[in-house]
């Protein structure tokens, strides 16, 4: 039976596991010697429910709340149930390619884990309030950035992304100032939490700390506790189970950023304290799709002169982020060279998933001889603005004889000229051969079971954002239940599988985001 929020336990298996900041005070400071800083979420004024995904309170055994109560007061930080300890998990990272030091859980505090039907999961609220580690920043979250993170998600869990997860989507009642351009005009926004729900949240940077300063002992605590709470079958944490859990990381982000970039989406700002070592999707901040096949594409403002985490360079980066894990495990394994040899397997490891990832979209097992076919399909896609997704939607429903073109029609956002109607022509006359020994209908339902159709692209969540900040409540659950089935035809909600409107061109939100959030 799953039992209301506010009378489910919480465990404390992360702050068991590693030693607790002495200091309990809430000002802002460095840590050292600890994984974690007590960290009471602050109350807020008004706090009302907008959204709730039934599929993770399922897997936690939790009851949806109503829209105002018990139930909604722990989602906002109002309550804090007898047993929990909240807290604030301390880490570094490298930023845009430089060490930062000490960052930490500025605006995220944890609850502690909950055992349901689906596994032991961490459950935290972010925008509940300053913790230690929040520097001059005030630990809130605003709407448009919540309802972000919330519906992008759970989408990327039923695209088959692996994920952190989001329960619930609050309004907090109480405003946020922020400076959303940074051209000094701050202004209020309206507050908000989501709770996320993960195995795990810890990061590259909850190593990379502890290793900065020389700390093994704290070093051998958080390898001592992912190894035991999420790779039971690697056993100890010793040099060998730390290489063990490290090739499976290195793995699992290899296929992560095949996933990512075979479904165009660009997450933003993958420094290492926004990568997980369980290999999950975190932080999502001003990501992005793409709505036009762009490999330099990158939604972040901040990263617009570097184009640091464009499109095709997520792979690359994945691989330098794993190197820089790789020198904080360093201690633990004894010696660097082992470790490097394991992420000096990255590329290939990388490259088969990519070429996995293409074939199942294109539809065809993708051999060496098929190179000149995949670069002609990328000189093409970049010749003139078509849409990622819908080009490859509209690839499965290509008939085997006549005109293959309409099928296309779709994806292009202005009508192809005669000489790209040509290109296209001929590229297609070489697919329809590399296709033709597979009956049509099984190979166009394995195809859009492998390029979706509706996503969080960024201009429909941001009508969905305008929608509630509008006074809208249910805006955006409707938009989950269209997300639920990314691959499937849903002829109500067709508009949102569309290309990107020219509304949102060049509309902050859609084709530009900060990190103000
Ligand atoms: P991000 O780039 O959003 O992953 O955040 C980088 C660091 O800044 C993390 O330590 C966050 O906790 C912190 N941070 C971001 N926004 C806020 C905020 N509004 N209040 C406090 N800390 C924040
Ligand atoms: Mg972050």
């Amino acid at each position: 039976m799953p039992a209301p929020l506010h009378e489910l336990h919480f465990g404390t298996r992360f702050q068991r596991a590693l030693p607790v900041d002495p200091d309990v005070s809430p000002w802002a400071r460095e840590v050292r010697g600890a994984g974690w800083s007590r960290a009471a979420p602050t109350p807020v004024r008004a706090p009302r429910l907008l959204a709730w995904s039934d599929e993770v309170g399922a897997l936690l055994g939790a009851e949806r709340p109503e829209a105002t109560g018990p139930g909604v007061e722990v989602l906002a930080g109002n309550r804090v149930p007898a047993g929990m300890e909240p807290f604030a998990a301390c880490y570094g990272g490298h930023q845009f390619g430089q060490w930062a030091g000490q960052l930490g859980d500025g605006r995220a505090i944890g609850l502690g884990d909950v055992t349901g039907p689906g596994g032991t999961f961490e459950v935290q609220l972010k925008g509940a309030g300053p913790t230690p580690y929040s520097r001059r920043a005030d630990g809130r979250a605003v709407l448009r950035s919540s309802v972000r993170e919330f519906l992008c998600s759970e989408a990327m869990f039923h695209l088959g992304v692996p994920t952190t997860r989001a329960l619930a989507l609050v309004l907090t009642g109480e405003p946020v100032m922020r400076d959303m351009f940074y051209d000094g005009n701050a202004a209020p926004e309206p507050g908000a939490i989501v709770t996320r729900v993960a195995p795990s949240f810890v990061r590259f940077g909850n190593f990379e700390l502890p290793a900065s300063r020389g700390d093994v002992p704290l070093l051998q605590a958080l390898a001592n506790h992912v190894i035991g709470a999420h790779h039971p079958e690697v056993g100890k944490a010793d040099a060998d189970g730390v290489l063990q859990f490290f090739r499976l990381l290195s793995e699992r982000t290899a296929r992560l950023m095949a996933r990512w970039m075979a479904l165009g989406f660009v997450h933003g700002v993958m420094n290492t304290d926004n990568l997980s070592v369980l290999g999950l999707t975190i932080d999502y901040g001003p990501y992005g799709w793409l709505d036009v096949f762009d490999p330099d594409f990158t939604p972040n403002t901040t990263d617009y002169q570097e184009g640091r985490y464009r499109w095709r360079q997520q792979a690359a980066i994945g691989h330098w982020n794993l190197l820089r894990l790789a020198r904080a495990l360093t201690p633990l394994v004894g010696s660097a060279a082992p470790l490097e040899a394991i992420v000096a397997e990255y590329p290939a490891l990388h490259g088969a998933a990519w070429r996995k990832e293409l074939s199942a979209k294109l539809g065809f097992t993708i051999q060496p001889s098929d190179d000149a076919l995949v670069m002609e399909m990328f000189g093409a896609l970049g010749a003139a603005e078509t849409d990622w997704s819908l080009f490859f939607r509209g690839l499965a429903n290509v008939p085997r004889t006549g005109d293959p073109l309409p099928a296309l029609a779709e994806a292009f956002y202005a009508p192809p000229n005669a000489e790209l109607c040509r290109r296209w022509g001929a590229w297609l006359a070489s697919w329809r051969l590399r296709t033709a020994a597979e009956a049509e209908a099984p190979r166009r339902e394995r195809m859009n079971a492998a390029n979706p159709l509706f996503l969080p692209r960024n201009w429909v969540v941001q009508e969905c954002i305008e929608a509630t900040e509008g006074g809208d409540d249910g805006a955006v659950e409707r938009l989950l239940a269209v997300l639920r089935h990314p691959f499937d035809e849903q002829p109500d909600s067709a508009r949102l599988a569309g290309r990107r409107p020219d509304w949102a061109r060049n509309k902050p939100g859609c084709s530009a985001l900060s990190c103000s959030s």
